[in-house]
């Protein structure tokens, strides 16, 4: 027993075995039910064994005890409690791989190694998915979600519109990278650091928490009628405060709404305009909505035209563990600013990690993200875009939007519900401006209060809830590469059918 983790044939077995557990059938109910819970919180070991129980005692505990008090979250379709995704068989079962091959992928070694080329593939195949051009976006990593990538992607605006002040003064680069973000200031004589946005989702303001930014700096610079939408002449009244250097941080899409910030190219150059005239960085935190742009139907056309003029930003975030659906846990963040990236991220005067001399351009991860020693979360990314293509994920993303649009025409119709941040007074016009985000409330407040929690203990769907404009609202967020709308809304309309049903009968 002693000695099993150190048998070479426990390792050879290892993705034969992990395959063989991974194959769990979706539950039918996307929560455990309260015994299970109970039952799987009992379970757990109090302290740290001496002896250990063994591997095969070990896995019976993880599958039969503590498996079932596990939510199916994104392995059903029938979750739209938050944006999770799924992960798309291609991508799981590289997942696995992934685990079995056990890589490191932090230095850039193409004699010894090929896992930073699939990285640098994959990422470069991600962008042709979203139709930016990757010669234009050097600077590229995957990263552990959206959060992160939000992380790196206000250091590197920090790093540039800091150093963009202090050019106006003096020849000398300013790096907060190096001088640290009080020295750095000082010298480029500016004492504000802002940044703007609209319904910025919390984690950008977390990563200004972080960085020193401070969560008070990020400034909301909306419309009242359109909480969603930059109001342009307050923005350029921000920007032009002196003594201020700013970050302009592009919402697309909301996380409540599925709303995006800005409604097309034209908004999107004058965003350029702006941000150049001022020494601004423009980041988009795309994590789901950055998506839209594989679309391609008449029927995307809101969609599509909210997507156009991204690419004209400096930095984008996205998510792979959510519209991408692989696995957790995986993000992607990419620059147009190659030379910032090491001022932030180098991972200076580590002899042993040196990269010998490579003649691509490709940047060893360590020296240009959070992370040292990194999982090869590529390789779940590689494989589901080869198996599936733009044609497979664009049809995926066809199927999710029309099921939403399926649960907002059928609360728009009901007596007994309302559709929230509609944009547009005609029907067909509010449901051709949802995504795959659909915000809505019971007309009763009474039953209002209670609909998610009457939601979730219905089990067969999961939604979340949220508040919009002071009162609590429900929020469908369909984004399961699983999403069918002939098999699913049947059992969302039963749902919300028998809430209302049950809540006239009390
Ligand atoms: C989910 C989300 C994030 C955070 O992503 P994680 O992957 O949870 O770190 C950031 N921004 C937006 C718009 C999101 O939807």
């Amino acid at each position: 027993m002693s000695n099993m983790i150190a048998d070479p044939e426990a390792f050879n077995n290892l993705s034969t075995a992990i395959s063989s557990l991974t194959t769990s059938p979706i539950p039918v109910n996307v929560l455990p039910t309260a015994e299970s819970l109970a039952h799987a919180r009992e379970s757990l070991q109090t302290s740290l064994p001496t002896s250990g129980l063994g591997l095969s005692e070990t896995i019976r505990h993880l599958r039969e005890d503590i498996g079932p008090g596990l939510p199916a979250s994104s392995r059903s379709p029938n979750y739209y409690g938050f944006v999770t995704g799924g992960s798309t068989p291609a991508a799981a079962l590289a997942d696995n791989l992934v685990t079995a091959y056990d890589q490191n992928v932090q230095v850039h070694l193409p004699k010894e190694t090929v896992t930073s080329n699939v990285e640098d593939r994959a990422l470069s195949m991600l962008c042709e998915l979203l139709k930016l051009d990757p010669e234009q976006w050097p600077h590229r990593l995957f990263t552990t979600g959206a959060t992160g990538s939000n992380i790196i992607g206000l250091a590197c605006g920090r790093e540039y519109v800091i150093a963009e002040a202090s050019a106006i003064i003096s020849d000398a680069t300013t790096s907060v990278g190096e001088l640290g973000i009080v020295e750095a200031m000082h010298r480029a004589g500016i004492d504000k650091l802002q940044v703007l946005s609209t319904a910025p989702h919390s984690s950008l303001l977390k990563a200004a928490g972080i960085l020193g930014i401070g969560r008070a700096s990020v400034k909301d610079v909306s419309l009242k009628d359109a909480p969603h939408r930059f109001d342009l002449p307050q923005l350029k009244k921000l920007l032009e405060v002196p003594g201020t250097a700013s970050i302009i941080a592009v919402s697309a899409s909301e996380v409540n709404t599925g709303l995006f910030a800005t409604a097309g190219l034209g908004e999107m150059q004058e965003l350029r305009r702006l941000a150049d005239m001022y020494g601004a960085w423009i980041h988009v935190d795309g994590a789901f909505g950055i998506f839209g742009r594989l679309l391609t139907s008449p029927a995307h056309k809101s969609i599509i035209e909210a997507c156009t003029g991204l690419e004209l930003a400096d930095s984008i975030t996205g998510d792979g563990h959510k519209l991408l659906n692989v696995p957790y846990d995986c993000g992607f963040f990419y620059s147009k600013h190659r030379e910032i990236a090491p001022r932030v991220f180098a991972n200076p005067n580590a002899a042993y990690l040196s990269t010998g001399l490579a003649t691509d351009s490709i940047m060893s991860p360590l020296n240009i993200g959070l992370e040292n020693s990194r999982r090869f979360r590529a390789l779940p990314v590689y494989a589901s875009l080869t198996a599936y293509g733009s044609d497979g994920y664009r049809e995926m993303l066809e199927r999710q939007i029309e099921l939403s649009r399926a649960v907002a025409e059928h609360l728009e119709d009901s007596d007994d519900y309302e559709l929230l941040a509609k944009i547009g007074s005609k029907k067909e016009e509010a449901i051709g401006n949802i995504y795959m985000i659909v915000l809505f409330r019971a007309k009763d407040d009474e039953l209002n209060k209670e609909l998610v929690d009457r939601v979730k203990s219905s089990k067969k769907i999961y939604l979340s809830g949220t508040a919009w404009e002071g009162r609590p609202a429900c929020r469908f967020a369909v984004s399961n590469w699983m999403s069918d709308v002939k098999r699913d809304l049947p059992i969302i309309t039963e749902v919300l059918g028998e809430i209302v049903e049950s809540w006239k009968r009390k």
